[in-house]
């Protein structure tokens, strides 16, 4: 993969930290292609770009191979993550949403995607798991999802795991990401702990 960026970026995505979540998203997506990423100072030509309505918290979001992040000044405060872990996450919906015979659910997008920019300070901590395909968008989707992508992970290894889903059809009714498959997964995640 090879990213571009301006220089505005530097200080973030020339650091070892960046460096070392892409390579270990490159490891395993083996994803070629450029992916441009792009500041954008302006909420409101944000999201006028987008075409629709942003919630406050946004602070960076993908569209076709670019990364679109609003001024990093504003992130400290927003969030526990790096601007590193931001754009690492951008990229890995990039890259799912480019690479797969079908787009996953939202779940399954997200999870990866945090799990990738290790963004998992926030699992570590909690053991009711939900089943995430019965979240719509907030903290809990995030919580859920990446829970419960680590745990695939953990049982399965990453690089057969993704392996698997790249060339799935059907996510919901499939036997190890399917509706009723990852409600039983739960529950014996949870009875772990
Ligand atoms: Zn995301």
């Amino acid at each position: 993969m090879n990213i571009v960026y301006d220089k505005y970026f530097s200080k973030f995505l020339d650091s070892d930290q960046f460096k070392d979540l892409i390579k270990s998203i490159d490891d395993v997506f083996f994803y070629d292609a450029i992916i441009n990423v792009k500041k954008f100072d302006n909420f409101k030509l944000f999201e006028e770009k987008l075409g629709k309505k942003v919630p406050e918290w946004v602070i960076a979001t993908n569209h076709e191979h670019e990364v679109w992040v609003l001024d990093p000044s504003r992130w400290s405060q927003k969030d526990i993550s790096t601007p590193e872990q931001i754009i690492a996450h951008e990229i890995v919906h990039i890259i799912v949403n480019h690479s797969f015979e079908t787009i996953p659910p939202l779940w399954i997008g997200e999870g990866m995607a945090i799990v990738f920019a290790k963004q998992t300070e926030a699992i570590e901590t909690f053991d009711d798991v939900k089943n995430p395909y019965d979240e719509t968008y907030n903290d809990n989707l995030y919580r859920d999802s990446a829970k419960v992508i680590q745990a695939i992970f953990d049982q399965y290894g990453t690089e057969n795991a993704i392996n698997y889903m790249r060339s799935l059809k059907d996510f919901e009714h499939d036997k190890v990401y399917g509706y009723t498959a990852i409600n039983d997964f739960c529950k014996i995640l949870n009875q772990r702990s």
